[in-house]
């Protein structure tokens, strides 16, 4: 599509000419179409746990439950963990909108890998105790230029997700190792893995493999859409590697690496 407009080019008070401009405006259509497009989606996802909220509390205000009753409680289970998911949900659209709009600030500084996935894996220890989930890491010498809570949550987000689509016993293991200029990072799972046709798709807002993984694994769906934005505001790109079939899925990341040449002379001093 072309956006044409015309003006007239006046001199003393005649028309003298016109300035004609034409415009490609199909990439302008695009971001308009992807802007309408999250905005529905976003009131679809905002709509459900408020429903079911609505729907709970009502029960308990029109009277028909005994208020001790465990049907009552089971209402109130509802109302409670429906309002959590509406919580998580709002706190990752504005996470993701402010990532990809640049106006969060990335605040840059030396980090140690090996720090970096420690603090990953405390934070995912409790869950993965739970799912009988072993979480393993290889030690790394390396030492990048980024953002170090930025990089926390994506690898949060992506440990936490390999012990989700793990069996009880999987191992979930992060290893890294250098490529030139980048560091590579990989969290690697002995899950369900992921269809080859859905490894892009993973990585856009509120696409999942199966519709119902969201909701029952207590995901929003846009775990990989931030942790994607982060990545690249860094420079680097996050990607997934998976043959699919209970073969297990391979989460890689590469960020900027800094060589011990020329590390801050704050920075650890640890040999290249
Ligand atoms: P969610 O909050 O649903 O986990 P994500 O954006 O983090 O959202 O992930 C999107 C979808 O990608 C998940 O719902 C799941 O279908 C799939 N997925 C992510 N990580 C894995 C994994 N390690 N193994 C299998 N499927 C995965």
């Amino acid at each position: 599509p072309v956006e044409v407009t015309a003006s007239p080019l006046r001199s003393a008070g005649s028309v003298r000419g016109a300035v004609v401009v034409f415009r490609d405006v199909s990439e302008r259509r695009e971001v308009e179409r992807i802007k309408d497009e999250f905005v529905s989606v976003v009131s679809h996802e905002l709509r459900t746990p408020l429903t079911s909220i609505r729907g709970a509390l009502g029960l308990l205000d029109s009277g028909v439950l005994d208020r001790s009753s465990e049907q009552a409680e089971r209402m109130v289970h509802i109302a409670l963990t429906s309002s959590e998911r509406l919580g998580r949900l709002v706190d990752d659209i504005l996470d993701v909108e402010r990532m990809d709009a640049g106006t969060t600030e990335l605040e840059l500084a030396e980090h140690r890998v090996d720090a970096l996935v420690d603090a990953a894996l405390e934070q995912v220890s409790i869950m993965a105790d739970e799912a009988g989930v072993a979480l393993r890491s290889e030690p790394s010498r390396e030492v990048l230029r980024v953002d170090g809570e930025r990089i926390v949550q994506t690898l949060t987000n992506l440990v936490s997700n390999a012990v989700k689509f793990s069996p009880r016993g999987g191992v979930v293991t992060v290893a890294t190792g250098p490529v030139g200029d980048l560091v590579e990072l990989r969290v690697d799972d002995e899950g369900r893995g992921i269809p080859p046709d859905k490894l892009e798709a993973v990585f856009r807002r509120f696409e999942q493999v199966d519709a119902s993984d969201a909701r029952e694994r207590g995901g929003t769906g846009l775990g990989l859409a931030i942790a994607r934005s982060i990545v690249e505001r860094h420079g680097g790109r996050v990607w997934a590697v998976s043959e699919g079939d209970g073969r297990g899925s391979s989460f890689r990341l590469t960020l900027p690496r800094v060589p011990a040449t020329r590390r801050d002379a704050a920075a650890p001093e640890t040999p290249d």
